[in-house]
C-alpha cells in the first residue's frame, strides 16, 4: 500500500470515530483530497485509494493536470480563490466550485454557465473570521447573498464552504465552525427548502472538530499527501 493510501485510510478512520462522537453516520461526510502541488499519480493514487473527491486552487495546475488524466474516475471540485476572468476555465470542469464569495463571482459563473447550457454547482464561501486577506462574504451579508444566488438560473447553490483564521490553540476553530453550521441550517431551512448538502469545512489540523460542529465535507492536504514544498 502507498503512504497515500495508508494516510487516507487512517484518516477515515478518525473521520469515523469524529462523526460516532457526534452521533452522526459516517458515510454522511465526504472527504476531498486538497491536491495542490501535488503531482497526477498522486492524485491518482488518492482515487485508488477511494477518496471522495480531488479539490484544486488554481486554475493553471488543474488545467495541466487534467490533461495528465491526473482526475479520472473521481469528481473534481474547485476549492481555491477564484478570479473573475478564470471562472470560464473552470466551469463545467469542476463538478463544485467551493470558493463562491462574491456577487460578481456568482454572476459570472452563471454567465459562463449559461453559455454552456448547464449548471454549476457551487457552496458560498463564508470570511468568518473577518479577516481582510481572506475573500468571502461576510456573516451578515451571507443571506442577502444566498438570496440573490437563488435567482440565478444557472448556479445552484449546495451550502457554504469556510477556512477560519489559523488557529492559536488546540480546537481553536470549533467556535467558528459553530457560527457557519448554524448559518447552514438557517439558511438552508429559510431560502432552499433544506436543500442543502454541503458543510465544507475542516482541514489537516481541524477536521475533527468541523465534524463535531456538523462538517459533511472536509477538505485535506498535508495529512493525506505529505507537506507541500513551497519553493
Ligand atoms: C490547501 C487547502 C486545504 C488543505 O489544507 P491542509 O492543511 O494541507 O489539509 C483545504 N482547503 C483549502 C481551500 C486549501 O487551499
Amino acid at each position: 500500500m502507498t503512504s497515500i493510501a495508508e494516510n487516507i485510510h487512517s484518516i477515515r478512520r478518525r473521520m469515523a470515530a469524529a462523526a460516532e462522537r457526534a452521533g452522526r453516520r459516517p458515510e454522511d461526510i465526504l472527504l476531498v483530497g486538497a491536491s495542490k502541488m501535488n503531482d497526477a499519480a498522486a492524485c491518482r493514487a488518492a482515487i485508488a485509494a477511494g477518496i471522495d473527491a480531488l479539490g484544486e486552487n488554481r486554475v493553471q495546475e488543474m488545467a495541466e493536470k487534467s490533461a495528465l488524466h491526473a482526475y479520472d474516475g473521481a469528481p473534481l471540485h474547485f476549492i481555491g480563490h477564484l478570479q473573475r476572468n478564470k471562472v470560464r476555465q473552470v466551469v463545467g470542469q469542476a463538478a463544485l466550485i467551493h470558493s463562491a464569495g462574491s456577487v460578481e463571482l456568482l454572476r459570472e459563473i452563471d454567465r459562463q454557465a449559461e453559455k454552456r447550457s448547464l449548471v454549476q454547482d457551487v457552496l458560498l464561501e463564508v470570511n468568518i473570521g473577518g479577516e481582510q486577506s481572506k475573500s468571502g462574504f461576510a456573516p451578515d451579508a451571507l443571506y442577502d447573498a444566498a438570496a440573490r444566488a437563488r435567482e440565478l438560473p444557472h448556479v445552484r447553490v449546495l451550502g457554504l464552504m469556510t477556512i477560519p483564521p489559523p488557529a492559536r490553540e488546540p480546537r481553536g476553530n470549533l467556535p467558528y465552525f459553530t457560527k457557519v453550521a448554524s448559518l447552514y441550517v438557517d439558511i438552508s431551512r429559510d431560502l432552499y427548502d433544506n436543500r442543502f448538502k454541503y458543510l465544507s469545512m475542516g482541514m489537516s489540523d481541524d477536521f475533527e472538530d468541523a465534524i463535531a460542529a456538523g462538517a459533511t465535507v472536509v477538505r485535506v492536504g498535508s495529512a493525506i499527501f505529505g507537506h507541500r514544498q513551497y519553493q
